[in-house]
């Protein structure tokens, strides 16, 4: 999808002219890709005549940027989808778990949508944020769910509760929502079964449960991954477990989560937390922006930015530089040596601008021997060509050839690793200077 629009903004970006003819032709392309996508064909539409009517290129005055315009628009309408919070002042927003009170939140969704998971996760989120967290595993179907969650919860040090004689899963949930708020408890987070023999089995059992333990906020876990069968899946699950958020899983790897956009409009409800890897700390607060930028391929430098930040790594020089708006390929080069000692590649792509594109669908293991090439690159640069901005190369040309060479790759390999230090620089000079977007707060402790 990322590939398609980004294809189409492209042809915006060449054409001297953007006319009504270019604009059509560069929404039908978005469309499609939307289409394409699994998006709902009802939402498409309702997109396209959005953005036409918000775009009306015959009332523009003269000097206004359109290709901007277009751009800005199409960007903020994709946002518009998938931030359900203007629709109305909804619950999910509204839940805010206070300390010295027992709030009880219930986790729904299929099996290996990433429930166990993301509770854990979730518990861990809050109790670094200061609650007190407790976890019942009422998933009494699957053999080995307690287990699962037992061991999660041990990483995590996050208290549990659960049985393996009991095998009534509203029988375990009550009782362990009663032991945690006898002990007050401030959140207590009830993870459920996802696999029934059939579908209504599973939904009169969350009805059941949620009757028991009255939970103050029902999350469904949906899995970035499944495409098309996000709205329906989502929408069977409103009507049997009037659920107030989405957590989104697996929005690592390759997963853009185009699905999620019909599921959160199908249902009004807002996505809280995306997934974004199996270990314990892998769960973020979903921002539409960021969501979309990933989305279109637009990359996203506060994520990536935050992502440093929060590995401690040594990355001063290159934090200033962002913050007044330069890089170089020095800091093309730290960032990339970085990442590679990060760990998983697909997740720290999707973060830079135009990395996804370059490493496209390639896989984990060529993409690596992508990025090592352009190490070897850089490395076989001078100290002053690193600290440059990439156009020392343009005016004298032989030193592409000397790179090549001394790096083993090709001149137009070279090409590439500035085409990539460029994309950044023009990101990074938008960024540049100005404050961090505010953090979102719902869910917020
Ligand atoms: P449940 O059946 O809904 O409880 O799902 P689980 O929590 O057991 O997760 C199913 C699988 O998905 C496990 O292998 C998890 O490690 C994996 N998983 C869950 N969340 C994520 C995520 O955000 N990213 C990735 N890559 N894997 C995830
Ligand atoms: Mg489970």
């Amino acid at each position: 999808l990322g590939r398609r629009i980004n294809a189409a903004m492209a042809d915006l970006t060449r054409s001297n002219v953007v006319d009504e003819k270019v604009l059509d032709s560069m929404l039908k392309e978005i469309c499609m890709a939307l289409l394409e996508s699994d998006v709902n064909v009802k939402l498409v539409s309702t997109l396209r005549a959005n953005i036409k009517k918000k775009i009306n290129l015959k009332d523009q005055a003269p000097g206004v940027n359109r290709r901007r315009l277009v751009q800005k628009t199409v960007f903020d309408e994709l946002c518009a989808l998938v931030d359900c919070q203007s629709e109305d002042g909804d619950s999910a927003s509204a839940f805010k778990p206070k300390k010295g009170r027992s709030s009880v939140i219930m986790f729904v969704g299929l099996q290996g949508a990433g429930k166990t998971t993301s509770c854990t996760k979730l518990a861990l989120w809050y109790q670094r944020r200061g609650f007190k967290v407790g976890l019942v595993c009422a998933d009494t179907f699957r053999a080995g769910a307690f287990d699962q969650l037992k061991q999660n919860a041990t990483k995590a040090k996050v208290p549990y509760y659960g049985s393996y004689t009991e095998t009534d899963p509203v029988a375990v949930a009550a009782a362990g929502v009663a032991r945690f708020k006898s002990e007050k408890f401030d959140i207590i987070i009830v993870d459920t079964s996802g696999r029934h023999r059939q579908e209504e089995e599973l939904f009169a059992e969350m009805v059941q449960i949620s009757k028991a333990v009255k939970p103050d906020q029902t999350i469904m876990v949906l899995d970035a991954t499944i495409g098309q069968a996000a709205e329906s899946q989502s929408k069977a699950f409103k009507e049997s477990s009037d659920f107030g958020a989405i957590i989104l899983t697996k929005m690592d790897g390759h997963a853009k989560g185009g699905g999620a956009i019909s599921a959160v409009a199908a249902t009004r409800t807002p996505i809280v937390f995306i997934g974004t890897g199996e270990h314990i700390h892998d769960l973020e607060p979903f921002t539409p922006t960021q969501f979309i930028s990933k989305l279109l391929g637009m990359g996203d430098i506060k994520g990536l930015v935050d992502h440093v930040k929060h590995m401690n790594l040594d990355q001063k020089e290159t934090m200033k530089h962002i913050e007044q708006g330069i890089f170089t390929i020095r800091d093309l080069r730290d960032q990339m040596s970085n990442i590679m000692k990060m760990g998983p590649l697909s997740k720290m792509a999707g973060m830079i601008p135009g990395m996804s594109q370059l490493m496209g669908e390639v896989g984990e293991e060529e993409s690596g021997k992508r990025l090592k090439r352009m190490m070897y690159i850089m490395d076989s640069m001078t100290e002053k060509e690193l600290d440059s901005d990439g156009k020392i190369f343009v005016s004298e040309p032989t030193r592409m050839t000397r790179v090549a060479k001394g790096s083993g790759t090709s001149v137009r390999e070279v090409e590439e690793v500035l085409s990539q230090q460029r994309t950044m620089a023009r990101m990074v000079k938008q960024v540049g200077g100005k404050k961090p977007r505010p953090k979102m707060k719902r869910l917020r402790a």
